[in-house]
C-alpha cells in the first residue's frame, strides 16, 4: 500500500492506486457472479481456521454443498436462468453464517462453509438443518418456481483431520456419499468413507486393466413362462474373473464403474459379448429367445445411446429383436420426457424394454402408464418374503394386476421355492426367473442345457442367419 496521507497530488495518486489495488485484490479473491469468497480465499480462510483452532483448542466444521440437478436446470432453462438461480442461492447462504464464519462459492454449483467454534457434531447438525431449510422455499426464476435440493458433506476439525487439504478432501468425500445416499441429504465424514474410497480406486484401476485383458464373462440365467415349460429368454449377468481375487460379483463393482463412467465401456463389452453368444445360441438351435441386458442409468442417459447400441449390433450382424433392455426407474425419473423419447426410439428400433427391480423405486403407476415398455420385473425382495409376509403378497399381486391392466407382461425375479412359484401362478404372473428354475450359468452350460438335440446337427451345417430387421 502507498502512503495516501499526503495532501499533494502524490497523496491523491497514492489514494487512487490503493483503491485500484483493493479492487483487484477483491476481484482475485471473490466470485464475480455471486460476490462470495472464491476457492482461493476459502483455502486461505481454512488455513487460518486450522491455526486458530490449534491455538485456542476449539473445533470447527467444514461444509461442502452441491446443488442437486443444477445441470439439468442449466441445460433446460439456459445459462442465464442458471446464473439467476446461483445468485439467489448465494444470497440465502450468505445470510446463514455468523460474522466469523466463511461462505464461499468454489465453482459451478459448489458452495463451502467454515463454521467456526462448534462444540461438536450437534452444532454442525443443527447448521446442516438450517441449510436444508433455506432451500426449502422455492426459487423463482423466469416465472418458474424451482425446488432446489442440495447434497451436503461435513467434516470436523480436528476430529477428522487437522490440515486444510485433508479437511477439504473429507468434506468432498462426505458430499459424494450424500449424493450416493439419494441426494438432498447431509453426510458426516467417517474414516470408513476414506477406506472405501481407497478400495474403490483400486477396483477402478483393476477394472480398466481387466477390460483390456478380457477378464469378464457373461452368465445367462434362464427365463421361463410361469408354467415353467417354455424357455423364453435369458438374462445376461456380468462376471469378473479377477486375476488375484477370483470371481467378483457385479454388486461389488458396477457402482464404481458407474461413478467413473467406465460403465460405458463395460456396457459396450456386455452387448458385444451377448451378440457373439446369441449367434452361438442360434447356431445350436436355441433360436426363439431374447437375451436381457442390464442397462446402467449412466448408459441410458447418453444422447447417442441408441445409435451406439445399433452400431454394436451392426458390427456383430445381430438383430435388435434378440435383445431386451432392462432399465431401472432411477434411469428414467430424472428427466421423464426425455427418457420416454429415448424408450420410444429404442422400441421403434426393435428392442424390447423391461422395467427392472420394480417396486423398489418410485413405483409410480401414473408414470408406468406413460412408459413405452413391454414388461415389468417384480423385484426379488418381494418374492423372497412371499410365503411369510402378507404385505409382500399384496404388493406382488398389485404389481401383477396393475401391469396387466396396462397391457404389460410381468416377470417375477428371484423365485427360489415351489411355494413361491405356485403363488405367482395363482396370481397369473407371466414369467419366472430364479434359482428354482435355473441359476445364472456360463454360456457353454446354458447351451448344454437348452440346445434342442434334434436341431443341433442341422444348425451346425447351415449357420443360421439371425438378421430379421
Ligand atoms: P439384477 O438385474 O436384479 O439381476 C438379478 C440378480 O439376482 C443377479 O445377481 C442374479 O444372480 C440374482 N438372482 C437371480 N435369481 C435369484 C434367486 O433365486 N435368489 C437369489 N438370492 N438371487 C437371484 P447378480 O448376477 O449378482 O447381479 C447383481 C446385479 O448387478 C444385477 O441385479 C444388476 O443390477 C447388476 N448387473 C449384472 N450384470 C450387469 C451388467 O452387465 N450391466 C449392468 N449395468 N449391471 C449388471
Ligand atoms: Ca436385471
Ligand atoms: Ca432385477
Amino acid at each position: 500500500m502507498l502512503d495516501d496521507r499526503r495532501k499533494d497530488e502524490f497523496g491523491l495518486l497514492a489514494y487512487y492506486f490503493n483503491q485500484a489495488e483493493h479492487k483487484l485484490k477483491h476481484l482475485a479473491l471473490h466470485d464475480s457472479l455471486t460476490g462470495l469468497p472464491n476457492r482461493l480465499l476459502f483455502q486461505d480462510r481454512l488455513q487460518q481456521a486450522v491455526a486458530m483452532a490449534k491455538r485456542h483448542d476449539h473445533k470447527f466444521a467444514v461444509f461442502f454443498m452441491d446443488l442437486d440437478n443444477f445441470k439439468i436446470i442449466n441445460d433446460t432453462m439456459g445459462h442465464e436462468a442458471g446464473d439467476e438461480l446461483l445468485k439467489e442461492v448465494a444470497l440465502r447462504l450468505a445470510g446463514t453464517g455468523r460474522k466469523m464464519d466463511t461462505v464461499a462459492r468454489l465453482g459451478g454449483d459448489e458452495f463451502a462453509f467454515i463454521i467456526n467454534k462448534v462444540d461438536g457434531i450437534e452444532d454442525a447438525v443443527s447448521f446442516a438443518r438450517r441449510l436444508n431449510q433455506l432451500l426449502k422455499t422455492p426459487i423463482t426464476v423466469n416465472g418458474h418456481n424451482i425446488n432446489m435440493g442440495s447434497s451436503i458433506g461435513v467434516t470436523i476439525c480436528p476430529d477428522d483431520a487437522d490440515n486444510s487439504e485433508e479437511l477439504l478432501r473429507n468434506a468432498d468425500i462426505a458430499m459424494y456419499q450424500a449424493k450416493d445416499n439419494g441426494r438432498n441429504t447431509t453426510c458426516f465424514f467417517t474414516r470408513e468413507m476414506n477406506v472405501r474410497l481407497q478400495q474403490n480406486k483400486e477396483i477402478l484401476t483393476d477394472l480398466a486393466e481387466s477390460l483390456l485383458q478380457g477378464h469378464f464373462e457373461l452368465y445367462y440365467q434362464p427365463l421361463f413362462t410361469i408354467d415353467h415349460k417354455t424357455l423364453v429368454g435369458a438374462e445376461a449377468l456380468i462376471r469378473w474373473h479377477h486375476p488375484e481375487k477370483g470371481m467378483i460379483p457385479p454388486d461389488k463393482f458396477i457402482a464404481v464403474a458407474e461413478q467413473s463412467g467406465l460403465i460405458n465401456e463395460l456396457g459396450d463389452w456386455v452387448l458385444a459379448q451377448a451378440c457373439r453368444e446369441i449367434k452361438t445360441f442360434v447356431n445350436v438351435g436355441i433360436v426363439d429367445i431374447k437375451v436381457a441386458i442390464n442397462i446402467s442409468p449412466v448408459q441410458f442417459r447418453r444422447k447417442d445411446f441408441l445409435q451406439h447400441m445399433l452400431l454394436i449390433l451392426e458390427q456383430h450382424d445381430v438383430s435388435s429383436n434378440f435383445i431386451e433392455l432392462e432399465i431401472t426407474e432411477g434411469a428414467v425419473m430424472d428427466n421423464v420426457d426425455q427418457a420416454i423419447d429415448m424408450m420410444k426410439a429404442l422400441h421403434d428400433a426393435g428392442f424390447q424394454l423391461a422395467m427392472d427391480d420394480f417396486g423398489t423405486g418410485y413405483s409410480s403407476l401414473s408414470y408406468l402408464k406413460r412408459f413405452p415398455i413391454q414388461k415389468v420385473k417384480i423385484d426379488r425382495s418381494f418374492i423372497t418374503d412371499l410365503e411369510n409376509d402378507d404385505d409382500s403378497k399384496s404388493i406382488a399381486t398389485a404389481i401383477i394386476q396393475m401391469s396387466h391392466s396396462l397391457g404389460l407382461d410381468v416377470l417375477a425375479e428371484g423365485v427360489e421355492t415351489e411355494a413361491q412359484l405356485q403363488y405367482l401362478q395363482g396370481e397369473k404372473c407371466d414369467y419366472v426367473q430364479g434359482y428354482y428354475t435355473g441359476r445364472p450359468m456360463p454360456a457353454s452350460q446354458f447351451i448344454e442345457k437348452f440346445r434342442r438335440a434334434k436341431d443341433t446337427s442341422l444348425a451346425n451345417e447351415t449357420a443360421v442367419s439371425i438378421i430379421t430387421t
